[in-house]
């Protein structure tokens, strides 16, 4: 199914030639697919797309399984991006969050981490996992909560919207 779905990805955007390259150009061709997503998204909402912008942009894609924080993100993009400034980063941070294309992690230890995250609407957020010896974050994509959601629903009366819920722990190299 996954291997169906990146070839069909492949075969919309690019030719048929593609089939003779490697895995690693079909990864990327999945990433240009999310910053076209991500484009359409910004440029319904008027965004505009500095070079500067679209290096954070750049870099969040990147890294987008990582959760970095703004000064993280800072000291990745000032190496393709030496001009850009602290603020600069804090400030497109911030437009990404309003527009809605982002997802804030707060571990309650003074620094908030961010990803993309397109389609926060239509689905639940997905968990994650801490490390509490190296501070590994693990991504949980299934939901698994749908059981518990509903006795909500059913006791409270209350709809649910999202969840933000962490595991602290230990992962499965520290816990060796
Ligand atoms: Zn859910
Ligand atoms: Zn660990
Ligand atoms: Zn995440």
């Amino acid at each position: 199914m996954g291997i169906i779905k990146i070839l069909q990805l492949t075969i919309n955007i690019l030719s048929i030639t593609i089939f003779n390259k490697d895995y690693h150009l079909k990864i990327r061709v999945i990433s240009m697919t999310t910053m076209d997503i991500l484009k359409e998204k910004l440029r319904e909402t008027g965004f505009k797309i500095t070079p500067q912008r679209r290096a954070v942009i750049d870099i969040l894609l990147k890294h987008n399984t990582e959760h970095l924080s703004s000064e993280q993100i800072y000291d990745l993009v000032r190496v393709d991006c030496p001009e850009i400034g602290l603020a600069t980063v804090y400030r497109t941070m911030q437009l990404l969050d309003e527009i809605g294309v982002i997802s804030k992690l707060n571990l309650d230890d003074g620094c908030i981490r961010y990803e993309i995250s397109l389609n926060k609407n239509e689905c639940h957020n997905h968990h994650h996992l801490i490390c509490k010896n190296c501070s590994k974050i693990i991504e949980v994509q299934e939901d698994l909560l749908e059981s518990i959601e509903n006795k909500i629903q059913e006791i409270y009366k209350f709809d649910i919207i999202d969840h933000d819920v962490k595991f602290y722990g230990l992962c499965e190299d520290c816990k060796k």
